[in-house]
């Protein structure tokens, strides 16, 4: 087990590398299954927290897709502000378009409510929302969670692509804070 020290917290290993790509491996093949005969598909990348995740993920897809971001932001330290912040739009129509959001972490679920609220904007024909990781016990949105690659308890996690205060998106691991 290994302990790091990102800014003033400690982190201990919990996921390891092998174990993220078999789980994103199950949930690819679940998506490819399901988007074998959808007409073009846009995947939706949220970043900054999703952009290992989906790197990995569209790899490992069977079907041809287009890929757009957008950005936005609610967290500050290890807690949700609650409050969204937009700041990088879509800049295109995506009206019409079957849609797969990709995110990071669905925790309280206000991001995701927040994305499925711009697509029924934006007029979509239709979204699928898959994460890779889900805190079921946080969660207070009523949407459904279509494609989760791993469940979590109400623990802060770093690293494939998450970060503690910016600091740990390169870590290959998945770690937990250790304490406080
Ligand atoms: P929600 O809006 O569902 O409460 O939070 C979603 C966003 O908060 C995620 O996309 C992620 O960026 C951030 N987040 C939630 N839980 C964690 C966590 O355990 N670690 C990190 N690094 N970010 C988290
Ligand atoms: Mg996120």
């Amino acid at each position: 087990m290994e302990s790091i020290k990102l800014h003033d917290l400690t982190f201990r290993t919990m996921i390891e590398a092998k174990e993220i790509e078999a789980a994103v491996s199950r949930v690819a093949q679940k998506i490819n299954e399901d988007f074998r005969d959808v007409e073009s598909p846009i995947v939706l990348g949220v970043l900054n927290g999703s952009f290992i995740f989906l790197s990995d993920l569209v790899r490992k897809f069977e079907f041809r897709c287009e890929l757009c971001f957008v950005k936005l932001s609610s967290y500050s330290g290890q807690e949700s502000t609650g409050k969204m912040r937009e700041l990088l739009g879509l800049g295109k129509s995506i009206k019409g378009r079957n849609v797969i959001i990709v995110e990071d972490i669905v925790d309280t679920g206000n991001s995701i409510k927040y994305m499925l609220n711009e697509m029924k904007r934006a007029e979509v024909a239709s979204v699928k929302v898959c994460t890779l990781f889900f805190k079921p016990e946080a969660y207070q949105g009523d949407a459904a969670i279509d494609y989760v690659a791993m469940n979590i308890g109400n623990e802060f996690i770093v690293g494939y692509g998450l970060d503690y205060n910016e600091y740990g998106r390169e870590l290959k691991d998945i770690y937990v804070v250790d304490g406080e």
